[in-house]
Order: C-alpha cells, then structure tokens, then sequence
C-alpha cells in the first residue's frame, strides 16, 4: 500500500487534501504536514475543511491556505482523505471528491468504511499523523520545521498529551524526532491548550451543570443547546476536554456530551436545526465506537461520535437503556 501510494503521488501532478468536519489537531495537522510535504515535491496541492479551522490550531502553518469550498475537480487527479472513517465525514464535498479518479483514504479509525482506491489504514497508529509521518519518511520529503510542527500536534493533540490508550511506543519516538527538526513543545502546547475565553469557562460551567448521572452510576451525560453557546459567545470546538471530567468521575464507565451541531463557523446558519452532535469517551471497559456505530457515527474504541436528529429525550433514553448494559 505504501509503495502504491508512493507511485500515486509520484505520478500526479493536482493533489486536493481533505480533513473531516469539526477537524482536531490531528486532522488539521495531518493535513498541512503531507500538504506541504507534497508541495515540497513541486506537486499543486489543495488544502480543503469544510469546517473553520478552530482558533487554537490556526498557529499551524499552512492553516491559512486551507479552504472552505471547492469548485469542481479543478483538475485534480488525486485525493488524499485523512482522519475520516467515512468519506462522508469530509462534508458536503464528498459527491464532487467522488469523481476524482485515485482516492487515498488515510486513518487509524477502527470503524474505517475501507473508502477509496487505495487504504492505508492502521488502527493501531496513535494518530493519522503518525501514519502521515511514515509516508513522508518513505517518500523521502525533507523535514522543515513547519512540517514537523504539524506532525507533532497532530500527535500531541490526538494522545491527549500523550495520556490516552493510543499513546504508543511511536507517539514519543516521531515527536523526539520533530523537535530535533525544531519543533518548540511549549509554543506548540501555548497555543493548543492556551489562554482561552471567559466564555469558555462559562460554558464548562453550564456543562458541568447539566451533569447527570445513570441510576446504575456508570454513565454521565451532559448536555449543552445552542441558546448556551450564544449566552456564552462560544463554538462547539470549545468543548474540547469537556468529557474528560466527566469520564473520570469514579465508577464512570461511559461519559456522553449532547451538543446542538453547529457549523465551526458561528456567524453561518446551524446545520439543521434539530440536529446534534453526541460525543462518547470510555474508561477503556467499554467499546464506545460500537455505540456510535449503531447511531450511525463511529470513531475509536475510548472516544466516538455521532451525530443525529433525535431530540435531547430520546438520545438520552436510549442511552440510559444503554447504561443498563455496561
Ligand atoms: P468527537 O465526538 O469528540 O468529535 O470525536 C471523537 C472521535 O469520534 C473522533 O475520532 C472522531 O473522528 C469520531 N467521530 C465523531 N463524530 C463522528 C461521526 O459522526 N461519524 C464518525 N464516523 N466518526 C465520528
Ligand atoms: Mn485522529
């Protein structure tokens, strides 16, 4: 797969690069490191998420190259997925990608659909990143700086700061490498876990507050609807690390955050009016990608996500029956 990829990139000439909506430093990382890398190779290369780059990855380089909207296939003979375990997790490009002719679908999600022409998937990567450093390596694409900075936060990013069950031998190895190519750990983690908001702490506030718990102990759930990111003038990329107190409340098996879905980008309309977002994160007993699955979502073995035009009642019923079974 490596080497077909190798000889897919060699041979093109327009590459478009894709991450997932609602993108993490992993997918907006894995995305300007191989973009710039290909670029490096004298390839033309387009940088597209549907969604706004959150505000806390915009130090990336390349970032600002990255593009909301594509008109047409403008040429383009390859296109790279990263970090989507569906080719619908792009957005609504996802019919005019369909027509590119090679097709690379990148990722480490285990609910990996197996998209495209060609799969270099690796479910035991501890981020695409990692899986976008290998080919960098295999195709020989000097290193700069810039490039390094992606792979790191894509890495640090996706780990948890190396604190998750993903972390692995290779998540300390690349980001070693990364900083002896200049990578500054404590600029990168500036940005990403930086000064944020009054807002945002308003908004962890109201989450915590809506707080509950099943009678069997082992779920929480927390819910936050759109009125609240308007009293707060916060995005839903501000609850980044929001279940992470909740997951690790004692005895909690599964935490669940119920979120209005709205676009990154607060100043456009809401996707749809009822629809919301559910994010899964699991102490490791339990398989939360399996539950996403069955709403239609997917993602990891201890965090997934779906999203959903059930209301607010309905997914926490089925949750809590679901909470029965844990
Ligand atoms: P979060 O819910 O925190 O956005 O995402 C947690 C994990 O689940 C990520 O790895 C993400 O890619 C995956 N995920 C979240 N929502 C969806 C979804 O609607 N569909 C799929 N296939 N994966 C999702
Ligand atoms: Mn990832």
């Amino acid at each position: 797969m490596m080497k077909q990829i190798i000889h897919h990139f060699n041979n093109s000439k327009n590459i478009l690069l894709a991450a997932h909506v609602d993108p993490d430093g992993d997918s907006v990382g894995s995305l300007t490191a191989l973009g710039l890398s290909l670029e490096s190779l004298g390839k033309k290369i387009t940088l597209y998420s549907e969604s706004a780059i959150p505000a806390v990855y915009r130090f990336l380089p390349a970032s600002d190259r990255i593009v909301r909207t594509i008109n047409g296939l403008n040429g383009c003979d390859v296109a790279v997925i990263l970090d989507c375990s569906n080719i619908d997790r792009v957005g609504k490009a996802a019919s005019t990608i369909k027509q590119i002719p090679e097709i690379i679908n990148i990722d480490h999600h285990t609910t990996n659909t197996n998209f495209g022409t060609i799969q270099l998937i690796d479910t035991w990567a501890c981020a695409t990143a990692e899986i976008v450093y290998r080919i960098i390596k295999n195709i020989g694409v000097r290193i700069t700086k810039a490039i390094a900075t992606s792979i790191y936060t894509g890495i640090l990013t996706d780990t948890g700061s190396f604190r998750f069950s993903n972390t692995n031998e290779s998540a300390f190895a690349i980001c070693k490498e990364m900083v002896e190519y200049g990578v500054d750990p404590s600029y990168v983690a500036e940005h990403v876990y930086g000064p944020f908001s009054l807002g945002r702490l308003k908004l962890l506030n109201r989450a915590l507050d809506s707080l509950e718990i099943s009678a069997t102990g082992k779920l929480s759930i927390m819910t936050l609807t759109r009125d609240v990111f308007e009293k707060t003038n916060t995005h839903p990329e501000d609850t980044d690390g929001f279940l992470n107190y909740a997951r690790n409340i004692k005895d909690i098996k599964v935490a669940a955050l119920i979120q209005h879905q709205l676009n990154g980008n607060r100043t456009e309309e809401p996707v749809s009016e009822n629809c919301y977002h559910v994010s899964l994160r699991s102490d490791g007993t339990v398989d939360v990608a399996a539950i996403a699955s069955a709403f239609g979502g997917g993602g990891h073995r201890n965090a997934a996500g779906f999203s959903t035009e059930l209301t607010i009642s309905e997914i926490k019923s089925k949750l809590l029956k679901l909470a029965e079974t844990i």
